[in-house]
């Protein structure tokens, strides 16, 4: 940071060290050196004990001319003669103030801050009764000259341009002028004259002694001061430490070094002594301006009190509200700052005493929403509340000084006072972030539970729930809904040419054709490897139809980046809820209509309405014999057919059977002496359950025989099984996925029985001794 701390174009920049900025037309000539004098201890010096001034100079003049009989009186006349003139004095001081309250309220509180901070300092340097007051003084008024700048500049939020600024630096001279038309005397002039001035352009030797030039070189550390710990619109308040630092480091070119050494000592050694006295100046004999200072409650926290001297009553409400678990922030209606807690300052980063008596704005906290948009003033729920009067809750995030983001709830409450009006705003604030955290894991665990986590449709179990709902939902209210079922057509041949990563890309982007095609109130689940279903609510046979085939043609327009630009068909099957229908019923019925629509040749919609059938893009030649199988009317397709070899006689085989039936909980549907019915659930096949998606029942059927079997001219007693293996279920679309479960059986009874497939060579060399009547 450069050593010319505040900007002149912030507004509000009630800093007087702007003047220098824009380079001061006051001539190095005006200015008069530096003296710091012997201590001198008069009577109206403030007494710490023990300790002598480090600063006093040489016996300055009292701000308003005072006569000497009053500074001579004696005894109580003193006291009386002594509040006399303070009143008078004070009364200018405080019409000056008003002025400028009514003019630009942060360039008063401003002002207030430094005269304040100038005030705390002296007494605890122990300046003289009319030094001190000299040193306050200069401090409430040294930007007085800002009433004579135009509201337009005061005011204007962003940068000023040449013209303005030059403009603004007329403010020294117009301060100076009002305080010579309202009779201050020259040593206050002078002073006000110097603030800002850079220490190093005081001609050394010149002035000497002039307590003059000390105040004014006091005030421009405390000017500097406050404009470094306030928050400007170009940059957040600095820390107390950050603040001090940086007077220390533009100590010896613009501060006087011993001043910003006795600066930084005041501010952090502050003792209850310097406190009591400080709180009897301002709470006593500045009553006067007790009525501009934005309530007594600020004048309370200004003052820095300690809690012996306050009463119960606050002492309880300040260790309440420090105590709080919420942050609380309470604004007066020109949203000055009167109130930060403990916890406020712990959630946010910023320290009471930097934001107290400053105007309120979101940027403080960089407030967020949680779509992260900053908020600005226009919708800073503090205004909203003194505009609207009611209170407004919200959850926002906000920007900790240590650079984390923390999630608050917070409520702005109207305050009304006695009368019933309002007086205020206080934000209550509390850290949301553990509860963002419980509601995002909860969120998540609800996704996990019922998303597939790959095309984020839902999940089959999601499915599951929902299906027999939506059913019942709608037979019971007479509505119309529909459920199609959809499967990518040669998924495993994509997957094969393009990579399984390339599948799963055809995936996604296939579930999110489904999404945009269908309505917000659809359900779209994937119902397991690349086939969907889709609950339609509210919606008849003909819509939904209507739905499919506007998924299948669009997907014949959309080239798919991740298989090289070619396109994915899919087949659907449709079906609407009839009255008797159960979940299993409909979607049984759309899985038929799909198998149809595979059948037929595949990228077709094929719907079945209760027994109606009918497709879209149907093969014509299919004959209806076809479709008796669709309907289940034929026994189970034959999936595998073989002849096996066991190289034992067949009461070893049998044994060897009841091996495989015994381990694989295969069901035995009838045995007679040469054939046995078998249902085999493959589920109970470890390699098949553990493989495949969807484990069938199978029919098993073994027709034994005992055989003679011709082998290197000599002839043995063997076992000869015909085998079939039938799908359980009559209808069921998996054909290939079946065939595969079915040749696994086969395999796995055949190591049972040690048995080799036969061809119609080894069958010319049998002859068989016993066997099942012929087919
Ligand atoms: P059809 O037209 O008869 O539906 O033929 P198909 O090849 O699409 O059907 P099949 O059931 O023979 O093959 C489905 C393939 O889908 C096999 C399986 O590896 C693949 N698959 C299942 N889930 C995923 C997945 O999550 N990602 C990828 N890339 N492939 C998957
Ligand atoms: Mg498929
Ligand atoms: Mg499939």
């Amino acid at each position: 940071m450069s050593p010319t701390v505040p900007d002149p174009n912030a507004i509000p920049s009630p800093s007087r060290a702007d003047g220098l900025l824009l380079g001061s037309s006051r001539s190095i000539a005006d200015r008069v050196p530096l003296g710091l004098g012997s201590p001198d201890r008069s009577s109206t010096a403030h007494s710490l004990p023990g300790r002598e001034s480090k600063l006093v100079s040489t016996r300055g003049s009292v701000p308003w001319t005072v006569t000497a009989e009053e500074l001579s009186l004696e005894g109580e006349e003193t006291e009386k003669a002594r509040n006399r003139m303070l009143q008078s004095k004070l009364g200018i001081v405080a019409s000056l103030f008003h002025s400028l309250h009514a003019k630009h309220v942060p360039t008063a509180s401003h002002c207030l801050r430094v005269g304040l901070c100038a005030s705390a300092w002296g007494i605890t340097e122990r300046l003289r009764e009319k030094e001190l007051e000299q040193v306050e003084i200069a401090g409430l008024l040294h930007d007085i000259g800002k009433i004579g700048i135009p509201d337009r500049i005061l005011q204007k939020p962003e940068r000023l341009n040449p013209d303005e600024q030059s403009m603004m630096g007329l403010h020294p001279k117009i301060g100076l002028e009002i305080l010579r038309a309202a009779g201050a005397n020259d040593g206050l002039l002078e002073t006000i004259r110097q603030v800002g001035i850079w220490y190093n352009q005081f001609p050394s030797g010149q002035g000497k002694g002039t307590f003059d030039i000390l105040a004014a070189q006091m005030i421009s550390i405390a000017d500097a001061y406050d404009a470094m710990t306030t928050d400007q619109a170009y940059r957040s308040a600095l820390r107390q430490e950050e603040a001090l630092a940086e007077l220390f480091k533009n100590s010896g070119t613009q501060f006087n070094p011993k001043l910003v050494r006795s600066f930084a000592n005041s501010l952090t050694q502050r003792s209850p002594q310097v406190d009591s006295i400080f709180q009897q100046r301002w709470l006593g004999g500045f009553r006067a301006l007790e009525g501009l200072l934005p309530s007594q409650f600020s004048v309370v926290s200004m003052l820095n009190l300690n809690a012996a001297q306050q009463s119960l009553t606050s002492v309880f409400r300040n260790q309440l509200l420090d105590t709080m678990q919420d942050g609380v922030i309470f604004v007066d209606l020109d949203r000055q700052i009167l109130e930060w807690n403990c916890t406020a300052e712990r959630l946010t980063g910023v320290t009471k005493n930097s934001v107290l008596q400053h105007e309120w704005s979101c940027k403080f906290l960089s407030l967020r929403s949680i779509d992260g948009i900053l908020v600005d003033d226009e919708d800073c729920p503090i205004r909203s509340v003194i505009q609207h009067r009611v209170q407004s809750s919200r959850r926002l995030e906000l920007l900790h000084r240590d650079g984390r983001t923390i999630t608050i709830e917070c409520d702005a409450v109207p305050v009304f006072d006695q009368s019933k009006a309002m007086c205020g705003v206080s934000l209550f604030f509390r850290d949301a972030s553990e509860q963002v955290n419980l509601e995002q894991h909860v969120l998540t665990l609800h996704e996990r539970a019922t998303k597939d986590p790959l095309t984020k449709a839902a999940n089959r179990a999601e499915l599951n729930r929902r299906l027999p709902e939506f059913v019942a939902m709608h037979q019971d209210q007479k509505l119309p809904g529909s459920l199609i079922i959809c499967d990518i057509d040669f998924f495993k041949r994509i997957n094969d040419t393009y990579g399984h990563p390339a599948g799963d890309e055809a995936l996604i982007i296939f579930t999110s054709i489904l999404r945009e095609l269908t309505r917000e109130t659809d359900l779209v689940a994937r119902y397991g490897g690349e086939e969907f279903v889709i609950l339609c609510p509210s919606c008849d046979l003909e819509m939904a139809i209507e739905k499919a085939e506007k998924i299948r043609s669009e997907l014949q327009s959309r080239p798919l980046p991740a298989l090289r630009s070619s396109c994915i068909s899919a087949s659907f099957g449709v079906s609407a809820i009839l009255p008797n229908d159960t979940h299993e019923s409909l979607l049984n019925r759309a899985d038929r209509a799909l198998l149809m629509a595979k059948e037929g040749g595949r990228n077709r919609v094929v719907q079945l309405a209760g027994t109606t059938i009918e497709q879209s893009h149907a093969d014509p030649g299919k004959g209806a014999s076809g479709w008796l199988r669709w309907l289940g009317l034929v026994p189970g397709e034959i999936l595998d057919e073989s002849t096996l070899l066991v190289l034992v006689p067949m009461q070893l085989a049998i044994e060897k059977i009841r091996g495989f039936i015994v381990d694989h909980r295969v069901e035995v549907v009838s045995a007679e002496k040469h054939v046995i019915s078998l249902k085999v659930d493959c589920r109970n096949i470890q390699t098949i359950a553990r493989e495949v998606e969807r484990p069938a029942t199978l029919n098993l059927e073994l027709a034994i025989s005992e055989i003679e079997f011709q082998f290197s001219g000599s002839k043995q007693i063997r076992t000869m099984i015909d085998l079939v293996l039938r799908s359980g279920k009559q209808r069921d679309r998996r054909t290939q996925n079946l065939v595969n479960q079915a040749e696994k059986v086969r395999i796995m009874l055949q190591s049972y029985l040690a048995a080799e497939t036969m061809d119609n060579k080894d069958r010319s060399r049998v002859t068989v001794i016993q066997g099942p009547p012929p087919r």
